[in-house]
């Protein structure tokens, strides 16, 4: 099967591909890479959680009273997260009470933002409680969801599927630093590559995902055609004739990349 990793790796760099997945090459994650990670598990966490939230959250509610709700899942989202990030914080030397100031202070931030979301759509639609959890986080709320589809050799774990009647929106999550406008092409790849999964699996067409860049809580559009399915089934190509023996060359620009040193 064909990863949803495999093909973020290769749109980055094909090389980058090979060390990873050919020549299993093991790099230990930069900091940034940890940190990344455990902003990841956290909404993870929280999003999991939030139809439960959002049940107990009454029209009555000040928007503070609303964040004190999502606060009561401070301690588990946090816990999760570390548990999750355990043998790398220990690899790295990451000090766990340095992990929990930047991690309260990016869920306060996070918090406030879901608050403001709840008490907005409250005020709009008149509704309180299940309702509200129904309407903002249904418990069919796809997060974390698998898919493997035969048909094209792909499988992936989705990040967050919206679902608006009957119209499904894939949405990546992104932790790190988004470019000042538009998105990064290896995440339009991914997002397409999202995309076709999430078609193929609910037998409708997807035309647009998302790209949820956490650190300025942003999503951004990416527009789903066919010629960016064309460059995802290119991309499979490559990789298999990786898989078969090619050995790709260095490209110029490495930025940040962890493989630098082995490469
Ligand atoms: S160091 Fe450069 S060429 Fe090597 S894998 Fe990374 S990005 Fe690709």
């Amino acid at each position: 099967m064909i990863w949803k990793s495999h093909i973020f790796y290769y749109g980055v760099c094909p090389r980058k591909y090979y060390l990873a997945f050919v020549q299993r090459v093991k790099v230990s994650p930069t900091k940034e890479m940890v940190f990344g990670n455990l902003f990841h598990k956290v909404r993870e966490y929280v999003s999991k959680n939030e139809n439960k939230i959002l049940k107990n959250v009454k029209g009555m509610y000040e928007l503070e009273e609303i964040v004190s709700e999502y606060k009561k899942y401070y301690e588990d989202s946090l816990n999760y997260a570390v548990t999750e990030n355990a043998r790398d914080l220990e690899r790295l030397e990451i000090d766990v009470e340095e992990v929990n100031d930047l991690l309260k202070k990016d869920l306060d931030l996070y918090f406030i933002s879901r608050a403001i979301r709840a008490k907005r759509t409250m005020d709009s639609l008149g509704i309180e409680k299940d309702e509200l959890a129904f309407y903002l986080a249904p418990e069919w709320n796809y997060v974390e969801y698998k898919i493997i589809d035969k048909k094209t050799g792909f499988a992936g774990i989705i990040d967050k599927i919206i679902r608006s009647k009957n119209e499904f929106y894939p949405v990546e999550i992104k932790t790190g630093k988004p470019l000042l406008e538009g998105v990064y092409h290896p995440h339009r790849i991914q997002a397409c590559f999202s995309a076709i999964l999430v078609e193929n699996k609910f037998k409708i067409p997807v035309n647009l995902a998302f790209i949820e860049y956490t650190q300025i809580n942003e999503s951004r559009p990416v527009l789903i055609d066919e010629s960016l399915k064309k460059e995802v089934f290119k991309i499979k190509e490559g990789i298999l004739k990786i898989d078969n023996g090619y050995v790709p060359p260095k490209i110029q620009k490495c930025g940040q990349c962890e493989y630098k040193g082995v490469c």
